[in-house]
């Protein structure tokens, strides 16, 4: 027997299993399983990344000044309260680190991301999962979670895979209501997509127990690069900064992500598509009898009859190249996540959809 084990809460921890890409003997097969932009990165970000191989050679920059002060500029923050990470997900990852550990409790809601718990778990924490209402983050059951040991409390708004979003007014109450030890995370990888929304960045403004998260990966159109950043009070910035690897974000990300913040005009053109799709393809789905929430992201969560007829959709899918996701491990067996696409692929999957609803297998 080998004496070398990991640390506990590592062997508890499910494999994350991303979104599909291929499917085997079908061609022309579109991908709308990871929320990526379906028009890839602005034009500006793809010419930084060609002009950052020259300098392939050198080290990036330990401090990200450009990068932070350029999210500062468009998002009216302030670029000492920025920390850019390797995705958001580096940023999770750091908050878990820092913030909990074996004995702490780490809240995340029923249908919320998975990163939340594998983290947590990672960290030695223990993670404790909170029901939602109707697939919404419900506030009054996160507060009533909360225990002397809660150290970090996650949401994302909007949330994915549910699509749904509370109110600032009822993320204000869960900051205020919080035990004294405990962080708020406010999540805000499809910020993006609405309009006027602001991440939560107020809030880290008006107190100390909320950081905000944002990422490169879903309206950038960057998620094959991994950058995100967080945006916190300066004293957890602080800390963060001090388990952050000096070279964390390579040059060709940065500079991706530099140019790619400051072409807001691409960044506004996505979102107005997106807007359009989504309703687009939530009413054509809801047609075929296939109902969602109204979803304030860029993906809408279809529901089927049963957790029988979501793998029989999916599996109809894929036989006609349309790759969505199953979200049986964000406990919605009986959904399927499809990402907005271009307006060829909006077309093809309520197309498909309504098919397999007329009776096609
Ligand atoms: C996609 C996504 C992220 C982004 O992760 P990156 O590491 O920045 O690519 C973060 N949170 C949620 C809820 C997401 O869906």
């Amino acid at each position: 027997m080998t004496k070398i084990t990991p640390q506990p809460g590592i062997m508890d921890i499910a494999l994350y299993v991303g979104g599909k890409s291929h499917v085997d003997g079908v061609s022309n097969v579109v991908k709308l399983s990871s929320n990526e932009n379906p028009f890839g990165p602005s034009p500006a970000a793809q010419e930084a990344v060609r002009r950052s191989v020259l300098d392939l050679h050198r080290y990036p920059s330990t401090d990200h000044i450009a990068l932070r002060e350029a999210i500062a500029d468009v998002y009216t923050l302030h670029a000492d309260q920025i920390i850019c990470g390797v995705g958001s997900d580096e940023i999770i990852t750091f908050l878990c680190q820092a913030y909990a550990g074996p004995g702490d409790e780490v809240i995340h809601t029923e249908h919320g991301f998975a990163l939340y718990k594998i983290c947590a778990l990672a960290a030695g924490a223990t993670p404790v999962e909170v029901p939602e209402h109707e697939r919404v983050t419900d506030v009054d059951a996160i507060l009533a979670a909360c225990t002397s040991k809660t150290k970090l409390v996650f949401i994302a708004n909007p949330n994915n895979p549910t699509g749904t979003m509370i109110g600032l007014a009822e993320v204000e109450r869960l900051a205020e209501n919080l035990p004294p030890q405990a962080l708020l995370v406010l999540d805000g990888a499809y910020a993006e997509f609405v309009e006027g929304y602001d991440g939560g960045a107020k809030l880290v403004h008006a107190r100390d127990n909320v950081v905000m998260t944002r990422t490169f990966s879903k309206i950038y159109g960057l998620g094959g690069l991994r950058i995100g950043w967080g945006y916190a009070p300066k004293p957890i910035i602080d800390v963060l900064n001090r388990i952050r690897g000096p070279f964390n974000l390579s040059g060709s990300a940065l500079a991706a992500a530099e140019a790619a913040v400051r072409d807001t005009a691409y960044v506004e053109k996505c979102r107005i598509e997106n807007t359009r799709l989504r309703a687009w393809l939530a009413e054509a789905l809801a047609e075929h009898g296939v109902p969602s929430d109204t979803s304030m992201a860029n993906f809408v969560l279809a529901r089927f009859v049963d957790e029988a007829e979501a793998e029989a959709c999916n599996a109809y899918l894929q036989s006609q190249g349309l790759i969505v996701r199953q979200v049986g491990s964000y406990n919605l067996p009986h959904a399927l996540r499809i990402t907005v696409g271009d307006e060829a692929s909006c077309r093809r999957v309520a197309h498909a959809v309504g098919q397999f609803k007329a009776g096609a297998r």
